[in-house]
């Protein structure tokens, strides 16, 4: 059995920007709760971030840009939030090493927490490839982050481990 970093929103946790939780019907993603032992966590509301909150998106870049000080969280209030996504991101971290974890399972499209695709920073409703802030800052650190979308990845990962 591992142990999993999974986004709180995927387990049901009402902890969106909107109050909203993220539906997932998948095979693979009920075997993993029901096989792996499972670290939940909300990166935006750890670092002290409110629930409903305005939307976020990183603006000019990915989380890779932000990590590296070139690109900015802004809120469609027009507000940087960069400092509250870096701060999710360490906390993350930090609980991956405390309880020794090497994979993570976080929600798609996320500007914390997408792994292959996030808001392309206009609040046009149109995505670009690319990490959030916490999948960025996690795989950067030597975890292997997969989406609600690929755990069939994770589980052909952990079966020939
Ligand atoms: S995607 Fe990540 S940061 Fe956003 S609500 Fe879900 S757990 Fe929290």
């Amino acid at each position: 059995m591992a142990k999993i970093l999974v986004s709180a929103c995927l387990l049901g946790s009402a902890v969106r920007y909107n109050g909203s939780a993220v539906e997932v019907n998948s095979i693979d993603f009920n075997w993993l709760v029901d096989s792996q032992e499972i670290v939940s966590l909300c990166p935006e509301v750890a670092a002290g971030l409110p629930v409903p909150r305005v939307p976020a998106e990183i603006y000019s870049g990915s989380g890779t840009e932000v990590l590296a000080g070139t690109a900015r969280v802004i809120g469609s209030d027009r507000a940087d939030m960069t400092e509250f996504f870096l701060s999710g991101a360490k906390m993350a971290l930090q609980l991956c090493r405390q309880h020794n974890i090497r994979y993570a399972v976080l929600t798609e499209n996320s500007p914390s927490c997408g792994s292959g695709f996030i808001y392309d920073g206009r609040f046009s409703g149109n995505k670009k490839v690319g990490a959030g802030v916490v999948s960025a800052f996690l795989e950067q650190a030597g975890i292997q982050v997969f989406s609600q979308y690929n755990v069939g990845r994770l589980r052909e990962l952990i079966g020939i481990s």
